[in-house]
């Protein structure tokens, strides 16, 4: 048992995990902590966790007092015709791994909880960050960024954490949820952590579930063409860095959504390399998967 954490208000207890399905008993499990100046790391997840969500969940453990994961679908970020109802689920096993990984609680709400009858509000970042890439209205549009911000400002309200950590894996959500928090006054900072991969490249995701053997293999040309785009930057030139990295998915029979450099603070595209961050982000559809990866590269 977490010392920071007292033993009242166990709805549900999993060896060292407690699970809470409802907001108003984690507020009360958590208030103790803050008035005893405990720090809470808060670490949000749609489950299915694979070692990417672990990485997250052992800094906060490393950093932080008492580590909540949430495990929440949210519904509002998917789009009609996207995978919601097909997202895999596993609950038990997610419960397990979170405490492997040393997370104290877990809030793990209903629809219903999260967005009550008559829900009506939306947080939403404007402008570039949330139009381009993924938020351009010919791919998930910028109603996928608005679910997300909408439902995270939920989380931070609700468990007010000191620290919330995120992957670099999906880089565009954390430049969004940075601008969030800084345009919206959150007191809280935003930890990114780099994107962990199976051995062979391919950037782990709760959604490699949906690759068929074939596709599978076929799917690691994604991390490929970002080494192949990194490579021929730093070589000279980012611009025939971006043709290697289409030469490469090209290679697998896979067209790209886009495979783009941007800045990476304002996704404002990069031609070529000049002295500030850029990144380089990639979606394609491999057999039933729509897949995300990007790699930073750092002058
Ligand atoms: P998800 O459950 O897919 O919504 O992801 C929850 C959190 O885990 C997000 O902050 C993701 O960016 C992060 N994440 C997902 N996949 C990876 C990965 N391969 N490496 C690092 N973080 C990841």
């Amino acid at each position: 048992m977490n010392p920071h954490l007292t033993a009242s208000d166990t709805p549900q207890q999993d060896a060292a995990v407690r699970v809470y399905r409802a907001k108003a008993p984690l507020r009360d499990a958590l208030a103790p902590v803050r008035r005893a100046g405990g720090t809470i790391g808060l670490v949000p997840t749609m489950g299915y966790l694979h070692e990417g969500h672990l990485s997250l969940l052992r800094a906060a453990r490393a950093e932080c007092d008492v580590v909540v994961m949430s495990l929440f679908v949210n519904p509002t970020q998917f789009g009609p015709g996207e995978d919601l109802e097909r997202y895999p689920r596993d609950e038990e096993r997610d419960l397990r791994l979170a405490a492997e990984a040393g997370t104290d609680l877990v809030f793990a709400p209903s629809v219903a909880e999260m967005y009550p009858e008559g829900f009506a509000s939306r947080v939403e970042v404007g402008g570039n960050l949330t139009a381009v890439l993924d938020g351009d209205s010919a791919r998930r549009g910028p109603e996928h960024f608005r679910g997300v911000t909408t439902v995270v400002a939920k989380l931070f309200n609700v468990v007010g954490p000191d620290i919330a950590y995120f992957g670099q894996k999906d880089a565009q959500q954390a430049a969004v949820l940075i601008r969030m928090v800084r345009d919206l006054d959150f007191p809280l900072r935003i930890e990114v952590l780099p994107t962990v991969r199976e051995p062979d490249g391919l950037a782990m995701s709760s959604r490699n579930a949906y690759l068929e053997p074939g596709d599978r293999e076929r799917a690691v040309a994604i991390s490929r063409a970002l080494a192949a785009v990194e490579r021929e930057a730093r070589a000279g030139s980012l611009r025939a860095g971006i043709e290697a990295g289409r030469r490469e998915l090209s290679a697998a029979g896979i067209e790209p959504e886009y495979l783009e450099a941007r800045d990476a603070a304002s996704l404002e595209p990069a031609a070529e390399l000049n002295g500030s961050p850029v990144l380089v982000a990639v979606a394609a559809r491999v057999g039933g998967a729509r897949l995300i990866d990007n790699v930073l590269i750092t002058p």
